[in-house]
């Protein structure tokens, strides 16, 4: 079972793979974007970081809930109220519940998933983080290490693609033959979810 602890636990190995990857995910979003994508999350889950380690929620999904919420409060760019929204709605589902096993966790974040649909307007194959975010939690009720490699196979998958919402979008045709930054830092969410649950 996964408890407060362990979601803390979450947030906190996102705020360091983002860093370590900040970089790659600017260089990405220089290329079909705005160049801020790393800077984006870098200032985003180094606030979730703090602010949870300041005040740790008792419960899963009081811990999600506050990560997204500093999420969409820290973040200007797209990616701030997508992610909030992902968090935010998945605690919301999780509730006040003490812990939660992978299946409820599954569930929870595919409600996530269902919100950033909603608030986009995008579906998979428009080359948004939603081409790593819906295999990823459909896999996780099979393992978090196939939830992981789901989400960075969509994320590969999305280079040929061209995009049709966000920033992306603009550059038509020219947004092919890119890895979109979004479907990237998804895969990263990923990777630190199989990380601490090890
Ligand atoms: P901005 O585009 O405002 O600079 P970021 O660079 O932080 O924001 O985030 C860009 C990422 O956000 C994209 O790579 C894409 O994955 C995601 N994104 C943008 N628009 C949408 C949308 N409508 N639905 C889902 N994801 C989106
Ligand atoms: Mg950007
Ligand atoms: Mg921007």
């Amino acid at each position: 079972m996964y408890d407060g602890d362990f979601a803390v636990r979450w947030m906190a190995a996102v705020a360091v793979a983002v860093d370590r990857e900040a970089g790659r995910l600017t260089e990405l979003d220089s290329a079909i974007g705005d160049a801020d994508h790393g800077a984006n999350l870098r200032r985003g889950f180094t606030a979730v970081a703090e602010a949870l380690a300041k005040e740790p929620p008792a419960t899963p999904g009081g811990v999600l809930a506050a990560a997204g919420r500093r999420l969409i409060s820290t973040v200007g760019g797209a990616s701030g109220p997508l992610y909030g929204t992902l968090l935010r709605r998945a605690g919301k589902e999780l509730g006040e519940e003490p812990a939660v096993d992978r299946e409820g966790l599954a569930r929870a974040l595919a409600a996530g998933v269902a919100a950033v649909g909603r608030l986009g307007g995008a579906v998979v194959g428009d080359k948004t983080m939603l081409d790593a975010l819906t295999p990823a939690v459909a896999a996780l009720s099979e393992s978090f290490a196939a939830a992981r490699s789901a989400a960075e196979e969509g994320a590969r998958a999305t280079v040929p693609l061209r995009a049709r919402k966000g920033r992306a979008s603009y550059l038509g045709e020219r947004s092919i033959g890119h890895q979109d930054p979004g479907a990237t830092s998804s895969a990263l969410l990923f990777a630190a979810l199989e990380e601490v649950a090890e």
